[in-house]
């Protein structure tokens, strides 16, 4: 009744060998193959979730089928449900952009793709090159095109760096220092940098930071979100720390009438409001912007914001100009660089928040978030904080099957004698089980 027959692997691997858009295709006809009465390998629900992309064009009643027969893979640790909580617990929940799926907001990998579609209905000549150009290198991460258009900003205006890196790079792999003509070897003029690249790549932030918006400024939060508030509204030893630009959690907190921890530097932080809730959005959010001249950073009202963007009152300003001095402004959403500080110090005290929040936790409720390599800053924190705090624990709630292994994996090597229990696992769809978890979290507690 249990078993996995080979014939599932056979699968698997057939469906590895096959563009991800034919597996599309396929998918019901190949789950059919599978006899209901043999249990399904996890594997599926990971294949699956690369599928999103192209799910579209799955009829309805197929997609129905598919996703009840998906849903009969489980992988739920059961000591989840045996924890019970008083209010002297601390639970810092971390979400990623897993969290907001539900919504309807792409995941990182299928951000890209998605935003390439919309950029050719735009029609921009430039943007379509790039669009070629990303897709003939198979880069499909829009995070890794914001770090790089990033550093290339910063390289451009900065000759020497631009130097350097050439030097880095690429010196290995070219001809001896003594083979190039002298005058080669002389330093780059700021005028051989081509400054028409340096306003498209200004340019294309611009046009992707817009589609990126106007994305996520109109997802409404899901049943994680509303889980979330539900909990604090029960246990308020709590706080949140996301990875998402998107408003959809701070929408459900202010929706549900609690007020907010502003987190922004420079905004004012009343230490005295004990039943505001703490929401540290460590990668900046829709309705952040900063002053390139000045530093200023502003927090605007989210839910207004909204209002004003859904009656199309007013166009949604992806640049703007600042109140103090005139200057641009500009959306505050960063990449996961590890060096993000270096280019956003405003950040430093949120990323310090983030820090305390996860070190100060007897739980951290893992959300949707991958523990990226290019993110090493918050992987470093919580392994840090893990090897600090013997009694830590963490559950992590993702669909993706091999992430608590790998994770398992990583913190053994970091972290003497540690014990593999201490990572949990929810391996379902989080506005599914995450419900579950936290309701039965503060039921029936025994002192
Ligand atoms: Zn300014």
């Amino acid at each position: 009744m249990n078993k996995i027959y080979s014939n599932q692997g056979y699968l698997l691997d057939m469906c590895e060998d096959l563009p991800l858009e034919a597996v599309t295709h396929k998918f019901f006809r190949i789950l059919n193959e599978i006899p209901n009465e043999e249990s399904l390998d996890p594997k599926w629900l990971d294949l699956w979730n690369k599928l999103n992309p192209y799910k579209n064009s799955i009829p309805i009643e197929e997609l129905n089928h598919i996703e009840k027969k998906l849903n009969l893979i489980k992988i739920v640790d059961d000591e989840i449900f045996d924890i019970k909580i008083g209010n002297d617990i601390k639970i810092t929940f971390l979400l990623g952009a897993g969290a907001s799926a539900p919504s309807g907001i792409p995941t990182v990998n299928e951000l890209l793709a998605k935003l390439w579609d919309r950029a050719r209905k735009i029609g921009r000549e430039d943007l379509d090159r790039l669009s070629d150009w990303c897709d003939r290198q198979g880069i499909d991460n829009i995070e890794d095109l914001l770090t790089a258009a990033y550093i290339s900003n910063f390289a451009a205006k900065n000759n020497s760096v631009t130097l350097l890196l050439d030097y880095f790079i690429f010196s290995g792999r070219r001809i001896s220092e003594e083979k190039i003509p002298t005058r080669r070897r002389r330093p780059i003029g700021n005028s051989e940098i081509d400054v028409s690249s340096i306003s498209f790549l200004q340019d294309t932030l611009q046009t992707l930071f817009g589609l990126l918006t106007s994305t996520m400024i109109s997802a409404a939060p899901n049943t994680t979100h509303k889980a979330i508030v539900n909990f604090l509204q029960h246990h308020n030893n709590a706080s949140i720390i996301t990875t998402n630009y998107d408003g959809c959690m701070d929408e459900t907190i202010l929706k549900a009438n609690m007020k907010l921890i502003k987190s922004i530097a420079g905004e004012n932080r009343d230490e005295n409001e004990t039943d505001a809730v703490e929401l540290i959005k460590m990668h900046g959010s829709i309705n952040w912007a900063y002053c390139d001249s000045c530093q200023d950073v502003r927090e605007f009202d989210l839910l207004r914001l909204k209002d004003i963007f859904e009656n199309d009152e007013l166009s949604f300003p992806v640049m703007g100009i600042c109140k103090n001095c005139g200057g641009l402004r500009r959306p505050l959403l960063v990449p996961p660089l590890s060096f993000k500080f270096l280019m956003f110090p405003n950040l430093i005290d949120i990323w310090n928040s983030a820090r305390q929040s996860i070190e100060t936790a007897d739980y951290i409720i893992v959300i949707g978030y991958s523990f990226a390599e290019a993110d090493t800053y918050i992987t470093k924190i919580v392994s840090r904080s893990m090897s600090k705090n013997r009694n830590q624990k963490i559950i992590i709630v993702d669909t993706n099957i091999k992430l608590v292994p790998a994770l398992r994996k990583r913190f053994s090597a970091q972290i003497d004698e540690f014990d593999e229990r201490r990572i949990l696992k929810a391996c379902e769809s989080c506005d599914q089980i995450l419900p579950k978890i936290l309701k039965s979290l503060i039921s029936e507690h025994q002192p």
